[in-house]
């Protein structure tokens, strides 16, 4: 189909190498940043999980430091989650303590994976829910691509 679709396989499957980040969250710890104590990281969550290959998922791309699988209960044509493989809760969790390294490579992985699915144009939106306001169920940093649509207001209407 696009371009960039060959690679972006959506068959189910376990993921893998081993996940070596989790466990090892505090190394990546960077100098200089006030860093203060975050909900502790659930390693039983069901991303955990995924990436541990004891749940399968269908798969979009893997590589040494993301995942993306499509979401099992989608709100458009196309819904992917990108999550990182180092063991964050959140957005904030993730701003605080990742190295600029796996900032920039989460960033453009998302991007990379926007290519896969051939979405690039005409566009796709992405989003990441942080917390009780921000509607989180899942407590590992993941970002949501959604695509195939023109998809309308950012939040539902509702008084601001
Ligand atoms: P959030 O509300 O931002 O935490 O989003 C969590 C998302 O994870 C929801 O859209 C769920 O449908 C999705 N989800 C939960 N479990 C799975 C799973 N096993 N495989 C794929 N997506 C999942």
């Amino acid at each position: 189909m696009g371009r960039h679709r060959r690679d972006a396989g959506s068959g189910v499957g376990r993921v893998g190498p081993a996940l070596r980040h989790l466990g090892d969250r505090r190394k990546s710890r960077p100098q200089g940043l006030i860093w203060r104590s975050v909900m502790a990281y659930d390693e039983t969550n069901v991303f955990a999980r995924i990436l541990k290959g004891e749940i399968p998922c269908r798969k979009v791309h893997e590589d040494e430091h993301i995942l993306a699988f499509h979401d099992i209960n989608p709100q458009a044509p196309v819904h992917v989650l990108v999550i990182p493989k180092g063991a964050y809760t959140d957005w904030d969790d993730f701003a605080q303590r990742a190295s600029e390294a796996e900032i920039a490579r989460f960033i453009r992985g998302v991007a990379h994976v926007g290519r896969l699915l051939g979405v690039d144009e005409p566009g796709y939106r992405v989003m990441s829910n942080k917390g009780v306001n921000g509607g989180q169920e899942v407590p590992h940093l993941h970002v949501h691509l959604f695509a195939g649509r023109k998809l309308g207001r950012m939040v539902p209407a509702e008084s601001v």
